[in-house]
């Protein structure tokens, strides 16, 4: 199971198999992008749950 996540600033999208790593480059972007501060629980509460490779 992955999770993606849709920036709702621009059209940054994350998609991965590691939560960690969705919840690190989505923060990275939302600071490095639009100067927020996204919280971890956010980025969960954000992301959508997508097959494994069912897009690919
Ligand atoms: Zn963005």
């Amino acid at each position: 199971m992955a999770h993606q996540y849709a920036c709702g600033e621009c059209e940054f999208m994350v998609r991965s198999e590691n939560d960690d790593e969705v919840i690190d480059l989505v923060r990275n972007h939302a600071e490095s992008a639009h100067d927020m501060q996204v919280a971890a629980d956010d980025v969960r509460a954000g992301w959508e749950s997508v097959g494994a490779g069912a897009q690919d």
